[in-house]
C-alpha cells in the first residue's frame, strides 16, 4: 500500500476563507437584499494592462507559423524578459543583479512555496506572525514545522510577534534559527520595514549565517521614500537574502501568473560538513528538474509592463488601488478606528475596538455594515483582535463602505 506524507494531515483545515464564505451566506440568507460590499478579497479587481495584452495576442499568433512557433523554453526564462527585469528592477536603482541570477517562475506562490526544496528538513525557520499561509504550510508539508499545537501553532517554528505594540517591526530571533521569511511591505498588515530597520536583519543574517527569504510582491505599492524597494538595496542582502517578485499584485497577473525569484551567485548554504554550496545552482537543478518554464506567451505580457506605455499603465493601476487605501485608512480613522499600513501596501490593518476578537469584529462589519472584510486571526495568532481591508475593490464600493463605517 503506498503510504502517504502525513505530514499534510498535520496540517489543520484552512478554514478561513470557507468560514467567512459560510458567514456571508447566512447573512445573506436572513437579508436577502443586503448591498454587501467585499473588501476581503487578496485578488485584483482592474483588467490587464493594454501593453501585456497586445504582447499576448501578437504573441499568441507567432505561435500559428513554424518559423515563429515556440516549444520548450528555458527552465529560467527568456533572455527577453530577464534582461528587462535586470534593467529595470535592477540596474535603475542601482543594484547590480546578473540575469542568471533571476529565475522566471509562474508566480511567487510556487516560488515561496518550492524553495523549501533546496533546505534540509531539519532547519529552523523563523516566520513573521501573522504571514502569508504559504510559508507556513508548506514547511509543514517538508516537515521542518514539527506538530501543530493545540493554538494552530507549530512546534518547531518560530514566531515573530508583528502588532502594534512594536509596530509591526519584528525582533530579531532570541534563539538560533536558520532561515527567516520576511514580506515587505507586508500580507496582512500592509506596514513595511524603512532602509535602517531592514539592514538590521542583513546584518543579524550575516553574523549569525541565517538565510533570508525576502517577499517582495507588493515592491510596486511603495510610496515612501526609505522603503527598500529591494533587499538588495541593503549592503551584503547578497550574500544572505533570496527575493521573491510577482506580476500578480503589481499588473494584474493574478490569472495570467508570472514572477521571477532571484538568487545571487554568491550565496551559500553548508553542508552537513560545514561545506559552502551555491544556492543559485541548487535552485538551477531545482527548477530544471521540476520546471519547465513560464509559458513564453505569458513571459512577452510580463516584459511589455516594462515598455513605456506599458509603465504608465501599471503605473495607473497602482495609482488607483493606492488612492482606495488612502480613502481606507481616511474613513477608518475619521470613524475612529486604529489602523496601521495602506501606505506603500493595498491592505490596511484595523485594530479591533476593544475587547472584540477578529471574528466579533469580521461580524459586526457583515452584520450592520453589510462590509466583508478578512479577520486578522486566519494569518496567525498575532492577528487575533484585527482585521484587513484590502483596497482592491472599485473606486464606487470603497467610498461607500467608508460612508457606512463613518454613521
Ligand atoms: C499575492 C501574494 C503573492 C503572489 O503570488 P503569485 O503566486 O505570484 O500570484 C506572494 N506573496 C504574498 C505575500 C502575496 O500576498
Amino acid at each position: 500500500m503506498a503510504q502517504i506524507n502525513e505530514n499534510f494531515i498535520k496540517i489543520p483545515a484552512t478554514y478561513l476563507f470557507s468560514e467567512i464564505a459560510k458567514r456571508v451566506a447566512q447573512h445573506k440568507e436572513e437579508n436577502p437584499t443586503a448591498p454587501i460590499i467585499r473588501m476581503g478579497i487578496g485578488d485584483v479587481s482592474l483588467p490587464l494592462p493594454d501593453a501585456s495584452v497586445d504582447a499576448m495576442i501578437k504573441a499568441a499568433d507567432e505561435q500559428r507559423s513554424a518559423e515563429t512557433f515556440r516549444g520548450y523554453g528555458p527552465e529560467q526564462g527568456y533572455a527577453f524578459l530577464r534582461e528587462a527585469i535586470v534593467i529595470n528592477d535592477f540596474t535603475n536603482r542601482g543594484i547590480d543583479i546578473a540575469e542568471d541570477e533571476i529565475f522566471v517562475s509562474d508566480g511567487a506562490k510556487s516560488d515561496t512555496g518550492n524553495i523549501g526544496d533546496i533546505f534540509d528538513v531539519n532547519n529552523r525557520v523563523a516566520i513573521t506572525d501573522p504571514s502569508y499561509p504559504v510559508y507556513v504550510d508548506t514547511n509543514a508539508m517538508a516537515g521542518r514545522a514539527g506538530e501543530p499545537t493545540a493554538t494552530g501553532e507549530w512546534t518547531n517554528l518560530v514566531y515573530l510577534q508583528c502588532n502594534s505594540e512594536n509596530n509591526f517591526v519584528p525582533a530579531l530571533p532570541t534563539e538560533k534559527v536558520d532561515l527567516v521569511y520576511l514580506c515587505y511591505p507586508n500580507n496582512p498588515t500592509g506596514t513595511t520595514l524603512t532602509k535602517e530597520q531592514l539592514t538590521v536583519w542583513v546584518e543579524y543574517a550575516k553574523a549569525n549565517n541565517v538565510i533570508l527569504l525576502f517577499d517582495a510582491a507588493y515592491e510596486a505599492f511603495i510610496t515612501e521614500e526609505d522603503v527598500p524597494h529591494s533587499i538588495y538595496e541593503i549592503e551584503g542582502a547578497k550574500d544572505v537574502a533570496i527575493e521573491f517578485r510577482s506580476f500578480s499584485k503589481t499588473a494584474g497577473f493574478t490569472g495570467t501568473r508570472c514572477g521571477y525569484t532571484v538568487v545571487p551567485k554568491q550565496l551559500m548554504g553548508n553542508t552537513a560538513n560545514g561545506e559552502k554550496v551555491s544556492l543559485n545552482k541548487l535552485w538551477n537543478r531545482r527548477q530544471c528538474t521540476k520546471f519547465n518554464g513560464t509559458s513564453y506567451i505569458v513571459q512577452r505580457a510580463a516584459e511589455a509592463t516594462y515598455s513605456p506605455e506599458g509603465k504608465k499603465q501599471v503605473k495607473a493601476l497602482i495609482d488607483f488601488y493606492t488612492e482606495n487605501a488612502r480613502i481606507i485608512r481616511e474613513g477608518l480613522t475619521k470613524a475612529g478606528y486604529t489602523i496601521f499600513g495602506g501606505v506603500n501596501a493595498p491592505y490596511v490593518w484595523a485594530k479591533a475596538p476593544v475587547g472584540m476578537g477578529s471574528w466579533e469584529y469580521f461580524d459586526f462589519l457583515l452584520k450592520e455594515k453589510n462590509i466583508v472584510t478578512t479577520p486578522g486571526a486566519g494569518f496567525g495568532a498575532s492577528g487575533e483582535g484585527y482585521v484587513r481591508f484590502s483596497a482592491f475593490g472599485s473606486r464606487e464600493n470603497t467610498i461607500e463602505a467608508m460612508k457606512r463605517l463613518e454613521k
